[in-house]
C-alpha cells in the first residue's frame, strides 16, 4: 500500500503531527493529478494494491476538488486499486469548509467513485485528549456521527487508535469502549488499526512508548474488540519488533512505500518487501497477500 498526502496544507494545528505546514508557508504543497499516477503506477509496479489518500486540512480545497480527484483516480485506474480515504475528520473539514451538510459531501465523495471511509484522525476519542492533542478537530460526537453516516450510506470503513501521547489507560480503554459501542450497533467496521505516536519535530515531543506497550495495547484491543474481524499491525511505525504483534492477536499488516505523515515525525520505511515479510516468517507465521477487503464489512479475501 501507499499513503499518498495528496496535500500538507493544514490549519487544525495538531500538536502531535510534523508533516503539516500552514497555508502560505514555502514548503507547503499539493499534488496535482499527474504527481498523484506516478506514486500509483509506482506502487502497482510494485504488486500494491491499496492507496491511502489522506492530506491536511487545506482550506482552498473544496468539495468538488475531491470530486475530480476521485473521478479521475478511479477512472484511471478502475478496480486495479482501492482507495481508502479521505478519513472521517477530513471528511468532516470537506463538508464545512465546502458549506455542504456531510451526508450530502459523502453522497457526492461516493458518487465519484469512493468506496472506504478510514478511520484516521481519532487518535485518542475522549473529549479531554482530543482538547490536549488537537482542539481544532472534531469532537468524538461528530467523529463517530459521520462514520455512522458512512457506514448507513454503504462505505466501508476502519477504526484506528494512537497511543503513546502519554495518555492514562483509563483513556485507551474509554476510546475502545466508544468504538466497540458504535460497532455493536452498525456493525460497520471491517478492522481495527493500532499505532504508536511518532514524535520526532513535532511541538508536542517527548518519547516513543516501547514495543512491549504496543503489544499489550494490540492484545487488549483483540480481547475486547470481539466485534471487529480484523486487526491491523502497524508495522510501519513498529519495524521488525511489531511483527510480534501478530502473536498477539494481530492478524493483518500493511506494507507501506510511503507515508508522509510518519516518516516526518521519525518513521524509517523499510522499502524491501521480502525483508518486511522475513519478519513475520520469523515469528513462525506464513504471509500471504490478500486484496483489500470488499465493501461491505469484514469481508476478508
Ligand atoms: S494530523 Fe492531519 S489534521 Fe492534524 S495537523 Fe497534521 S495534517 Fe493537519
Amino acid at each position: 500500500m501507499r499513503i499518498v498526502s495528496y496535500t500538507n496544507l493544514c490549519v487544525a494545528d495538531c500538536k502531535y503531527c510534523a508533516f503539516y505546514r500552514r497555508p502560505g508557508h514555502s514548503e507547503g504543497y499539493t499534488l496535482t493529478h499527474e504527481q498523484i499516477f506516478e506514486k500509483i503506477d509506482r506502487l502497482l509496479e510494485k504488486g500494491g494494491s491499496l492507496v491511502a489518500m489522506e492530506g491536511g486540512f487545506n482550506p482552498a480545497l473544496k468539495l468538488d476538488h475531491y470530486e475530480k480527484l476521485f473521478q479521475a483516480v478511479r477512472g484511471r485506474y478502475e478496480d486495479k486499486i482501492e482507495i481508502y480515504g479521505p478519513t472521517a475528520v477530513e471528511v468532516l473539514f470537506i463538508a464545512r469548509n465546502s458549506k455542504v451538510p456531510v451526508p450530502e459531501t459523502l453522497r457526492r465523495l461516493k458518487a465519484a467513485g469512493l468506496r472506504w471511509i478510514p478511520g484516521g484522525g481519532a487518535e485518542i476519542l475522549t473529549p479531554e485528549w482530543r482538547k490536549k492533542l488537537s482542539p481544532k478537530k472534531y469532537s468524538v460526537g461528530q467523529y463517530l456521527e459521520t462514520m455512522e453516516t458512512a457506514q448507513q450510506m454503504g462505505f466501508g470503513t476502519t477504526a484506528t487508535m494512537v497511543i503513546g501521547f502519554g495518555e492514562p489507560y483509563e483513556a485507551r480503554v474509554e476510546h475502545l469502549k466508544t468504538i466497540r459501542s458504535l460497532q455493536d450497533k452498525t456493525g460497520g467496521f471491517a478492522s481495527f488499526l493500532l499505532w504508536t505516536y511518532q514524535s520526532q519535530n513535532t511541538a508536542l515531543g517527548g518519547a516513543v512508548t516501547s514495543n512491549d506497550d504496543y503489544l499489550r495495547t494490540v492484545a487488549i484491543s483483540r480481547l475486547y474488540l470481539d466485534n471487529i474481524f480484523h486487526l491491523r499491525a502497524s508495522l510501519l511505525t513498529q519495524g521488525e519488533p511489531g511483527a510480534l504483534s501478530l502473536k498477539y492477536g494481530a492478524d493483518d499488516f500493511d506494507i507501506a512505500l510511503e507515508d508522509q505523515v510518519t516518516q516526518q515525525a521519525g518513521t524509517h520505511i523499510e522499502e524491501n518487501v521480502e525483508r518486511v515479510l522475513s519478519w513475520v516468517r520469523e515469528t513462525g507465521l506464513t504471509p500471504i497477500q490478500r486484496k483489500p477487503w470488499e465493501v461491505p464489512n469484514g469481508t476478508a479475501d
